[in-house]
């Protein structure tokens, strides 16, 4: 089976391969803007970051993973050509009367919250904007020694028209931008369509010196120099979100492409915005969820990510209670089904499931290796479960049997991440050598009502890395780490 990713750049599905003679894929994803909290549809394009790592390491992929966290340079103005406006940390930062960098540390802080209530595997590297200014200066300087920027009154543009490539991803070539009504023509500015790799301001915050004097990094740039330090000239897959292709990665490619000489990136993949009541979701609209939002309505982080993953990532998803919801009983019926094979004693073996577990495994491969199509690989498995069920009703079911649908189930699990291995709790015969004396100490404190003793073992067998609950049938444990 071949793996194929549909490329933005190409417009069509490519078999995907690697430039390393290694197993070793390099991954960048662009990541948040850390002015606010990420909403869901933020995360439906880190999900499928996440999604993308995992399937390629199932396939026996090393993947080297980086993430940008933008804390400077990131416009209001984003979806113009030049990318112009206010600067979203430092006007969230004048509103609040707080530090822009106190506003991005918060909200860098809740961004790896979310990500690990999302079961997220972190990236090798986070870097972040404001951490990399030198590397942002060099790649100007060299983008100015090859005449593809120029300096005006403080400020450094980028020339499109001296990049002929300039479209190739997006379709926004120079003869179809029009210069709309944000695109002012700057006095100091060659053309109006030209973009700021370097910033002047005096009433900005966030300033550095440089050889064009004090100012501030353009957000386009942050990409091409993080993404080239730490993962190379050229790289296999760059991810974002639909919004993006332009002018965002347009940029990235003429700057990379434009300093190197370089292809910049092998496979362009862009997730299809999450939408709400047919509307994207933006912070700019205001129709947004947070995770946080969604978890105080009720709903599991792991159902929302279920939901994230249930559609293709190129096609639109809407987000609605009913989704939600369904998800919820989604994730619930796939647990369900892990327990009771779990509990599976002995039955008629069936070779049958050896049958049904080849085939789910078969064609899950199938359909994920065709661009991720995670829609019909679920679907995939929901007919498994259908039919696995339908023998486990009749006890059509060997211990054996359980076991291999068990490994397959946990095997996809691998690339869904929604941690269907239940955890196992000991009961109390279980307990040996110093747990059990524990356990035992801590019953004797409870029988006499010396409940602050019988906490304090609790805390001890904490330390240990044991958790107690007490159940009717007495107390039960779990190793927690
Ligand atoms: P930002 O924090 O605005 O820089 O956005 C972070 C990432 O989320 C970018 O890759 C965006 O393309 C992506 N994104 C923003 N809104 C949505 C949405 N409604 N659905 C999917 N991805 C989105
Ligand atoms: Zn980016």
């Amino acid at each position: 089976m071949a793996l194929v990713f549909y490329n933005t750049l190409t417009k069509k599905k490519e078999l995907f391969k690697q430039i390393s003679s290694k197993m070793e894929v390099t991954m960048y994803n662009c990541g948040p803007t850390v002015y606010d909290y990420s909403h869901i549809g933020n995360f439906r394009s880190y999900m499928i970051a996440d999604l993308l790592r995992r399937y390629l390491e199932i396939k026996g992929f090393k993947v080297k993973q980086v993430m940008n966290i933008t804390d400077v340079g990131h416009m209001t103005f984003d979806e113009e050509a030049d990318a112009s406006g206010e600067d979203k940390i430092e006007k969230k930062a004048k509103e609040q009367k707080k530090d822009p960098y106190q506003i991005a540390n918060f909200y860098t802080k809740t961004f790896f919250e979310d990500m690990k209530k999302l079961n997220m595997k972190r990236a090798d590297v986070y870097p972040r904007a404001t951490k990399h200014v030198k590397e942002m200066q060099e790649l100007i300087n060299k983008l100015m020694k090859k005449g593809y920027a120029y300096f005006a009154n403080g400020w450094v543009y980028f020339s499109i028209e001296r990049f002929k490539k300039y479209g190739k991803l997006s379709g926004n070539t120079i003869d179809k931008l029009k210069v709309g009504a944000r695109l002012e023509a700057k006095a100091d500015k060659k053309d109006p369509r030209d973009f700021a790799l370097w910033a002047h301001d005096a009433a900005h915050i966030m300033q550095w010196d440089s050889p064009w004097g004090k100012g501030y990094p353009g957000w386009h740039i942050e990409c091409s120099a993080m993404s080239m330090k730490y993962l190379g000239k050229t790289i296999d897959i760059h991810t974002g979100g639909e919004d993006n292709i332009f002018p965002h990665h347009e940029c990235e490619i003429a700057q990379s492409e434009g300093a190197t000489g370089k292809p910049f990136v092998k496979y362009w993949l862009h997730t299809r915005h999450l939408m709400i009541n047919g509307k994207k979701m933006s912070k700019s609209l205001g129709n947004f969820y947070t995770l946080r939002d969604l978890v105080d309505k009720g709903y599991t982080p792991r159902a929302i990510r279920y939901l994230l993953l249930s559609a293709h990532y190129r096609t639109k998803l809407n987000l609605t209670e009913e989704s939600l919801k369904a998800a919820e009983a989604s994730v619930r019926r796939m647990q369900d089904f892990v327990n009771e094979l779990k509990h599976v004693r002995q039955g008629k073996s069936s070779k049958k499931v050896d049958k049904l577990v080849n085939g789910v495994r078969k064609k899950f491969e199938e359909h994920m290796d065709d661009d991720l199509n995670t829609s019909l690989a679920l679907g995939d498995i929901f007919y498994f479960m259908r039919e696995v069920n339908k023998l486990l009703s009749k006890e059509h079911m060997s211990k054996a049997n359980a076991n291999s649908a068990l490994k397959v189930i946990f095997h996809f699990d691998k690339v869904l991440g929604l941690d269907l291995e239940p955890k196992i709790w000991y009961s109390y015969r279980d307990a040996k050598g110093e747990i059990k004396q524990l356990i035992d100490a801590r019953e004797r404190f409870r029988k006499t009502k010396e409940w602050d003793k019988a906490d304090s073992v609790r805390e001890k067998l904490k330390k240990k890395g044991i958790t107690v609950q007490d159940t009717e049938k007495g107390p039960r444990w779990i190793r927690s780490t």
